[in-house]
């Protein structure tokens, strides 16, 4: 059913997906709508679960008749009507692993246009034929550099990896990367045979020699004496250099084992032949403005925009087809300067972008696409962005608004949700004790909701954590730190405080705390463990879950073979494990679901046909613990379970933990697929609270309030504090004001993203910090300090 015009609301009706309480609410179109409330309270559940999968199943049953039938096993979403739903489009931030092959270029479709520019615009050495347009992309059979097949790396060996210890001779192993064994003593024969001296220290060797044994595709035959055998027969012996034995053994070896040693000696180096860009020669040679297609991905998108921009502004009378194509690239790349991103460039790797990164991307993108009449559904596009980075970012949605598109956003920023021109708030509480619409209107109506935690924050009411001001204990001296964008940099880090980096997107904040504070700390002796809790998932697959990460399910398992039944049936705990053979549901294999693969769609799991979902067998399941057999135990939150096995201290402990953390409401089997990256980083959290720790542990979390509503970072920081008044070390990368108020201590980097960044430019308390020049974190962290 499409939308009337003349009505302007989406009406829900009887809405009960997953935690929702048979929901009924209208929202407007052509609005910027905010879906809050604390994590877990069902937002997601009404604004994806709900809007976007119906939305999404209409259209393919407009379109592809035969997706009918697997939409059905995967299930319509639970709702008794939707009217006035326009079709939907959904930016989710954690989905679907990006592939090394796109790039910055691909997802946001810039490599078409530049490509088409190349083809058609581009200056040829004389004589040359014009190329296609494939043949700009390393991704076609057309375009592909024939070295390093468009990946544009190859693996190559050095002489420090062939050669650890140069003191050794070529008797005692001084080629490490050659085999071992008879192998091995064969070719020491015929470096013998061929003059070479194999009891010299190695770096004593002559050069010339040393990189002939180590480098040299010749691979002469000698006469063999075996070492001591007086006898006088002989054999011939083939030689081979370290690199000709490596790169054989990683080409054609089936043996992992000897494939993974071969990888110990090799490095992946910029391919030679197209110095990294995977083009071949014939692409590389076409330049425009006097740059080579390649050069140009290599720049930022500012640099890009000053090479294109005065082409673009040629009178029409000149190359047409380049006036257009440069027009049209550099308003598109303006929408990605405005958005802060002007430090990336078109060749980056999507791999290495951060989620928010990635979905600032495709907002841009989408903002050009020029659909209108669409509901975005969009999940805390503020998550990972520094204040200043998300003011542009609401401009941009705003444009998408006024081009006639309506704006869902399940959002937990507060200067966010009073931008927005309506917000549905959802709780009270999570799981459970949430699932109800408490408020639905224009932002102010919100305040007299005396029930919701959003209220309490948009309006002031929230107490605020407080701790006791901390002295540092020591300091973690990094010095002349160089890695992307940081330039020598170098930072004192404190001890047994929490410090928060802050620092607009691009400022080298992850750089800095995700992966040289990583590798320092650990080799520094100031700490007994580093500890990084990430984001990233608890697990890829439905047969990892809360309670097998925590080791919670552990206790639960030895509880349900300690009873009677199970004794006298013989069944131990790995009875009770859905990853073993015995006791699980073999249509599934224990996981409850099977696979769908629906087209165009990231794959998707239905409920097993045979267990429906339960994972074990029959027999297994006769098995019941206080009247609950373990499924059903798996069915619990962690609220529920916490009840259910008190005196079981195993089990108790994990379940007191998770529930300080604010994930009281997630299911005990809850499949680690269906876990946001915030949940994920919590049940982390919660695993190491769990633990009773002796000795000083540093950890390091990259931005755990994402996904948080104000009242769960609350929850978060209370617990973070815990650990560092009990002797250890935190360093956060964050965003969140209320977050970095609470800090003891502040390493503000920046003052821009990518060139542009990359120093620190202030450190001190919070306090020190609101008050610093130049910082771009200052001004806002002075208005939340007021
Ligand atoms: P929010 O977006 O507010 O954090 P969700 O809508 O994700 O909350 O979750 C609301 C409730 O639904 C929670 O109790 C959560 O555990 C449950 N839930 C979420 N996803 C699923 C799912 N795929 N299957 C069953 N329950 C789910
Ligand atoms: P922040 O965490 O402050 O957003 P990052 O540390 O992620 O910043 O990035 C700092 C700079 O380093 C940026 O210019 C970014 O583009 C660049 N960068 C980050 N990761 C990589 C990478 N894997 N390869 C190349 N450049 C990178
Ligand atoms: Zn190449
Ligand atoms: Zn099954």
């Amino acid at each position: 059913m499409t939308a009337d015009p003349l009505d302007p609301y989406v009406h829900v009706r009887g809405a009960s997906e997953h935690n929702l309480r048979n929901v009924d609410v209208d929202i407007p179109r052509h609005a910027m709508v905010a879906f809050t409330g604390v994590s877990g309270s069902g937002k997601s559940s009404l604004a994806f679960g709900t809007l976007y999968a119906e939305a999404q199943r209409r259209y393919f049953e407009s379109v592809a008749p035969y997706a009918r039938r697997l939409l059905q096993q995967v299930g319509a979403p639970h709702v008794q009507e939707v009217t006035g739903l326009p079709p939907a489009v959904a930016l989710q931030q954690r989905r679907g692993a990006p592939t090394s092959r796109s790039s910055v270029g691909t997802i946001t479709t810039l490599s078409n246009l530049l490509r088409m520019l190349y083809s058609r615009s581009g200056d040829y050495p004389r004589g040359a034929d014009r190329l296609a347009a494939e043949a700009f992309s390393p991704n076609t059979v057309a375009g592909a550099c024939p070295r390093c097949s468009g990946l544009g790396v190859v693996h190559d060996v050095t002489e420090e990896l062939l050669v650890p210890d140069p003191s050794l001779s070529i008797r005692d192993g001084a080629i490490a990367a050659w085999p071992g064994a008879w192998q091995g003593a064969n070719l020491r024969s015929i470096v013998t045979g061929l003059g070479i001296d194999i009891d010299k220290p190695w770096r004593r060797l002559r050069k010339s020699d040393r990189d002939w044994l180590l480098f040299t595709d010749e691979q002469p035959s000698v006469l063999i004496k075996p070492e001591r055998d007086r006898v006088d027969y002989g054999y011939h012996g083939q030689f081979w250099s370290a690199r000709k034995h490596v790169m054989h053994v990683l080409a054609d070896s089936t043996s992992e084992r000897m494939r993974e040693r071969a990888l110990r000696f090799v490095v992946d180096a910029p391919c030679p032949d197209c110095g990294g860009s995977g083009l071949r020669p014939e692409a590389l040679a076409v330049t425009f403005e006097g740059r080579s297609i390649a050069e140009l991905n290599d720049l930022p998108l500012t640099g890009v925009v000053e090479v294109l921009r005065p082409v673009a502004e040629r009178p029409q009378d000149s190359d047409e087809v380049a006036v257009r194509l440069c027009a049209d690239l550099v308003a598109r790349i303006e929408v990605l300067l405005d958005l802060g991103l002007g430090y990336l460039g078109l060749g980056r790797s999507s791999t290495t972008l951060s989620p928010g990164e990635a979905q600032r991307l495709r907002i841009a993108t989408q903002l050009r696409s020029g659909l209108f009449g669409v509901v975005y559904v969009l999940d805390e596009p503020s998550a990972g962005l520094h204040p200043a980075d998300a003011e542009p970012l609401l401009d941009v949605l705003d444009r998408l608004k006024e081009a006639g598109n309506s704006l869902f956003v399940v959002e937990h920023d507060i200067d966010v949700v009073r931008r927005s021109d309506w917000v549905v708030d959802i709780g009270p509480g999570a799981g459970e004790s949430g699932g109800r619409v408490l408020y639905s209107g224009p932002v102010a109506g919100l305040e007299d909701v005396a029930e919701s935690a959003t209220s309490a924050h948009l309006f002031g009411r929230a107490e605020r954590v407080e701790h006791d001001v901390r002295r540092p204990q020591g300091w973690l001296r990094l010095e002349g730190v160089t890695r992307h964008n940081l330039r020598d940099l170098s930072v004192d880090v404190p001890l047994c405080v929490l410090t928060a980096v802050t620092g607009v997107s691009g400022s080298g904040k992850s750089t800095l705390v995700s992966q040289v504070l990583a590798e320092d700390a650990e080799a520094a002796a100031s700490f007994d463990r580093v500890v990084v809790v990430d984001q990233r998932p608890i697990g890829r697959t439905p047969r990892s879950n809360l309670a097998t990460y925590t080791g919670l399910f552990d206790a639960v398992r030895k509880v349900f073979a300690a009873t009677d039944e199970a004794q006298e049936r013989g069944y131990g705990a790995g009875r009770f494990s859905f990853n073993v053979a015995e006791g699980r549901c073999e249509t599934c294999q224990g996981e409850g679901f099977v696979a769908v693969e629906l087209l165009f769609l990231p794959g998707s799991y239905a409920p097993c046909p045979t267990c429906h979902g339960a994972r074990y067998d029959d027999e297994t399941l006769e098995i019941t613990y206080r009247g609950r057999n373990v499924a059903e135990v798996l069915g619990l939150s962690v609220d529920q379970a916490a009840d259910f096995l008190a005196d079981v201290p195993a089990a108790a402990r994990s379940l007191r933990t998770l529930r300080d953390v604010g994930l009281g409401y997630l299911r005990l089997g809850q499949p680690a697929t269906e876990l946001s990256g915030g949940e994920a980083q919590r049940i982390k959290l919660a695993t190491e609270l769990q633990r009773a720790h002796r000795g000083h542990t540093l950890y390091l979390l990259d931005e755990p309030t994402s996904g948080l509503h104000p009242a769960d970072t609350d929850l978060l920081l209370r617990q973070l504090h815990r650990l560092v008044d009990a002797g250890n070390t935190i360093v956060l990368v964050e965003h969140d004001l209320d977050a970095i108020a609470s800090a003891d201590w502040v390493i503000d980097l920046g003052p821009g993203g990518g060139d542009a960044g990359g120093r620190v430019v202030a450190t001190g308390t919070p306090a020190d910090l609101a008050r610093a020049r130049d910082s771009r974190t200052a001004p806002y962290l002075a208005r939340r300090l007021a």
